[in-house]
């Protein structure tokens, strides 16, 4: 018996390792991946970037075609044996789930489908940023109508029980699905919709307009860089520069880096923004290095990575307890700009609630809507309940129902998101269920650090950081989003506590 053991043992530990150096050669190419890319949204010269597009999908191509080899697939099917399984650890049992899923569920698709939806996506954005710049929906629609078509081919593929919908939140979220969003979603509505309208009723806007005028460069970056120190960030594993369209790439371990944009009339824009994508790579700094080149080595999800950097930048960020310590530092920076304004005006204008119509200019407040009306728009496409011909006018209509406003032109309404043509059909959800998680991790972490809200007005943010690297980032994919948020704070995902955090704050600042 004791020799049997020994020898599965054996096998079993042949075969994890086998796959953790599938996993290994896999992780360097996306690494490789990432550091092409990087150097191509930052620095590359305007004409190598033809080139690399084309070198950067080959490499991508590589690293996907190894993960989805026959040889990791036949590991993989040993690897599930149940008398395999008893051998493995909890992690390596982990990483088995993972990679087994991601496996079914690339090799779901027929790569001439794959081929066509890429080259179908990539001419749709090109179409897209053109029909934007001239308010032209028509000449997006065929390439909208192909992209609905084949998204419900391939949830078709993927598999679902209710709803094809379903099959694509799943891509971005892990065990979401239309019905759980809805039921988040209405005590959502139902408490937000007349809570924003009281506040344009009734609240007094803060002047926006004293965040405006000249703001140097230089100083733009010394304090973004201020900021993001202090919320954890290890300038020894990464770096900040400066993009058009700002974002976070983990190029590996120890090395993930940030970008930001400077503008010159506006200083907000980069401060918060550089806080936004710190709060994304102080998770990815954060993940368990044991992991490293494993499958559990990465976010658990992309709603758990909004829900860091959405926590940072306006939880954290945007309250008037890190302003109280902070401020001080941005009217040193900009002495003539804010001599004489006072803490409580800056606190106010940059927490302004304005029912707007574009997303990404959204306040904490009214940002959801945002989302739901996305969600309700494309769930309603893919399961075959609205024409994409169609979108303009129900875009519109759920504007002026959500936030009582309507877009003047397509530009600024059902055109105003790369998302859809880009082929990302199901991703909105996970902006929304950032805010949800970062509200419900906010309230627990202030539950188990005595004191937290006073420690952030000392400029201490690192106990908060300290508790996410704990409870969240050290994890890395070891569960999926559920089960990570209920061992996190206890509970299942509910919505009230979005809801407490964002009245309790502009109840305050309104005077409502
Ligand atoms: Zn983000």
């Amino acid at each position: 018996m004791r020799d049997i053991i020994h020898r599965i043992g054996g096998v079993t530990l042949k075969l994890i390792d086998q796959l953790k150096s599938k996993y290994s050669e896999i992780s360097y190419l996306h690494s490789a991946a990432a550091l092409m890319a990087w150097d191509m949204r930052t620095c590359i010269p305007l004409k190598g970037a033809e080139m690399r597009a084309e070198a950067l999908g080959y490499i991508s191509t590589l690293a996907f075609r190894k993960s989805v080899s026959e040889e990791v697939g036949a590991l993989l099917g040993q690897l599930n044996e149940n008398k395999v399984q008893e051998e493995l650890t909890e992690d390596e049992k982990a990483m088995v789930r993972v990679a087994s899923k991601s496996y079914k569920r690339a090799k779901a698709i027929p790569p001439e489908l794959h081929q066509k939806y890429s080259v179908l996506t990539s001419n749709s954005e090109k179409v897209w940023e053109k029909a934007r710049k001239e308010n032209d929906f028509n000449s997006l629609e065929p390439y909208l109508e192909e992209i609905v078509e084949l998204s419900r081919e391939m949830a078709r593929l993927y598999g679902f029980e209710d709803n094809p919908y379903d099959a694509l939140l799943e891509g971005f979220e892990e065990g979401m699905t239309a019905r759980k969003l809805r039921k988040i979603i209405e005590p959502l509505k139902s408490d937000l919709i007349p809570f924003i309208k009281k506040i344009v009723e009734e609240g007094e806007l803060a002047d926006a307009s004293l965040l405006e005028g000249r703001f140097n460069r230089r100083a733009q970056e010394k304090l973004s860089r201020k900021v993001l120190k202090l919320i954890g960030y290890d300038f020894d594993a990464g770096r900040l520069d400066e993009t058009v369209h700002p974002f976070t790439i983990g190029i590996g371990v120890n090395d993930v880096r940030v970008t930001t944009k400077y503008t010159s009339c506006e200083f907000t824009p980069s401060l918060f923004g550089s806080i936004h994508e710190g709060g994304h790579a102080i998770y990815e700094q954060g993940l368990p290095i044991s992991l490293k080149e494993t499958p559990l080595y990465g976010a658990c999800s992309l709603g758990i990575h909004e829900s860091q950097s959405r926590m940072m930048e306006n939880m954290v960020g945007r309250s008037r307890e890190f302003l109280s310590f902070f401020y001080p530092q941005i009217q040193k920076a900009y002495p003539s700009n804010f001599k004489n304004v006072p803490l409580d005006e800056f606190y106010r204008s940059v927490n302004n609630v304005k029912p707007s119509l574009i997303r990404i200019e959204a306040d904490e407040v009214t940002y959801n809507l945002h989302i739901m009306i996305r969600f309700e728009l494309e769930e309603a496409l893919i399961k075959g309940d609205l024409r994409v011909s169609d979108l303009p006018k129900a875009w519109n209509a759920k504007m002026k129902e959500y936030l009582g406003i309507v877009p003047d032109t397509d530009s600024d309404g059902v055109l105003q998101d790369i998302h859809w043509p880009s082929g990302m059909i199901g991703y909105f959800p996970s902006y929304m269920l950032g805010n949800l998680y970062a509200a419900q991790m906010y309230s627990k972490a202030r539950q188990e650090i005595p004191g937290l809200d006073k420690r952030i007005e000392m400029g201490d943010v690192l106990s908060l950081v300290d508790w996410l690297r704990k409870n969240i980032h050290s994890m890395g994919r070891r569960y999926e989003p559920e089960k990570l948020l209920k061992a996190a704070t206890g509970k299942e995902l509910d919505p009230s506590y979005f809801l407490k955090y964002v009245k309790e704050k502009y109840s305050n600042i309104y005077q409502i």
